[in-house]
């Protein structure tokens, strides 16, 4: 008798993994499938948490995801995998249940990264937010009328509450070692852009200020916010919004090259493994996967983009269905949306790397124009702040390597404004071929 196949396991039941199982039933297969998923919940969508959950305009729990197709599948929710064995080609659960595979799909996302504990970071009173229960613990204490809200770290999701905030009437402050806010994802040019929408929504932004630790009182509970001038910052409510590290600490010892920086994969999506040789029966999509991008010279990155999760979740369950003289690489235009202060941004390319940016419509001014990131003569990202209708121009531009600026009809103005985009040197010179964090550094 033939045995069971053992079919194929997602390991990560959020936006990838969900995305990824019903292309795999989209794309014939009708074998076992089961998706195993560390939070109980069903997938749900986590952009609208830092937006409308957090203004009370959505409670946390309607943010599920809807599913596009019938799986049959088996879900494991609510426990999440601590090892996989590729020998045995099994994955363990926290449970101590243990689940064999004939292809497994990594999609374990990232976490964000935590206050470390010796500086204050198990005080009452600070949060992070990457999942639902986090944005409705946030939602509760932000109900509760804090008398001092510090946000450190101004990526995307520290400016993105930081507005909301505002929108709701609380005393914000945000703190950042950078000059400007968003220095790390648009560079100071335009970071400036949101430091003046900060100042008008009546946050205080306090830009080169690096937070050391946090003091609690008796109870346990945060007080203030201790600076590496020695000063401090009163802080009843502490946002961490420090970025996130990859979760990949249940493969530790699978002799993958996997760290915190990501799960490395071929242009196939298939996983590494130590030797650098590519796995046949594992891939990986999403937030965790560090993959090599045929745009930017197959440099390594790990873009933490929603857009990014559905499209190579699709395209590694494309490839586990193929043959192996059929894996086709993965050539994505990462681009990516957030709104704040009333603005509705988006970007497309990576702006890693860029020495030049051109504002080509609208004005920094206004706060309505469209910018273009150059390097070495090419352009590489384009930014809209509320004037997205050329953007999709600009993404054709960028994928047939045009020259910088790309010069479009759509170029509205008497004068192109040309400017460095001020990048921190680290990030200047990300050219090199090394690992890039691209959302929510
Ligand atoms: C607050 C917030 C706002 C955002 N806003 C935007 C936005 O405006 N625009 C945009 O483009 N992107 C945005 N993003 C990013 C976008 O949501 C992510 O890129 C997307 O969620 C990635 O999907 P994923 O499935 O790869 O990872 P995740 O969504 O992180 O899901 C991974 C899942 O795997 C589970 N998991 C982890 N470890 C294990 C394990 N060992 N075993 C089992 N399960 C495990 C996790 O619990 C999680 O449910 C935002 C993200 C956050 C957190």
């Amino acid at each position: 008798m033939t045995p069971e196949p053992a079919g194929i396991v997602v390991v990560g039941a959020s936006l990838a993994g969900l995305r990824g199982a019903e292309a795999l039933r989209r794309g014939g297969y009708d074998g076992p499938l089961t998706l195993v998923g560390a939070e109980p919940h069903r997938p749900y969508d986590r952009p609208p948490l830092s937006k409308h959950v957090l203004a009370g305009a959505l409670e946390a729990d309607a943010t599920r995801l809807p599913e596009l197709t019938s799986l049959r599948a088996r879900w494991r929710l609510g426990s999440a995998a601590v090892a996989l064995d590729r020998a045995a080609r099994t994955v363990r659960l926290a449970d101590g249940s243990v689940l064999a595979y004939d292809k497994l799909l990594v999609a374990t996302g990232a976490q964000a990264r935590p206050w470390p504990a010796e500086t204050g970071g198990d005080l009452a009173g600070i949060h992070t937010l990457r999942g639902r229960d986090d944005a409705r613990t946030l939602r509760t204490a932000l109900v509760a009328g804090p008398r001092h809200v510090l946000i450190v770290g101004a990526g995307l999701i520290g400016c993105e509450a930081a507005s909301c905030l505002r929108d709701l009437g609380l005393p914000v402050t945000l703190a950042d070692p950078h000059p400007a806010p968003l220095a790390n994802s648009f560079g100071t040019f335009v970071g400036g852009v949101i430091a003046g929408c900060l100042r008008d929504a009546g946050a205080v932004f306090r830009p080169g200020t690096q937070v050391k630790a946090f003091e609690g009182d008796a109870a346990g509970r945060v007080v203030r916010a201790r600076l590496a001038d020695g000063s401090a910052l009163e802080a009843d409510l502490v946002i961490a919004a420090l970025g996130a590290v990859r979760a990949t600490g249940w493969l530790r010892r699978a002799d993958l090259m996997a760290d915190p920086g990501g799960l490395t994969c071929d242009a196939a999506c298939r996983a590494r493994a130590a030797d650098g040789t590519a796995c046949p029966d594992i891939y990986a999509a999403g937030d965790v996967a560090r993959w090599p991008i045929p745009l930017y010279e197959g440099r390594l990155v790990c873009v933490e983009h929603w857009g990014n999760a559905v499209e190579q979740a699709s395209h590694a369950a494309r490839n586990m269905l193929a043959g192996p003289g059929d894996q086709r690489p993965y050539t994505h235009l990462p681009a990516f949306w957030s709104s704040q202060f009333g603005i509705n941004i988006k970007l497309v390319g990576l702006t890693a790397g860029a020495d030049s940016v051109a504002v080509v419509q609208g004005s920094r001014a206004s706060r309505r124009f469209l910018a273009v990131y150059g390097q070495a003569g090419r352009s590489i990202a384009a930014l809209s702040f509320d004037q997205a209708r050329w953007l999709p121009a600009y993404a054709g531009a960028i994928l047939a390597g045009a020259a910088f600026p790309p010069i479009l009809d759509a170029t509205d103005q008497p004068r192109i404004e040309r400017a460095d985009p001020g990048f921190s040197p680290s990030r200047a010179s990300a050219s090199a071929p090394r690992p890039v964090e691209v959302f929510h550094a």
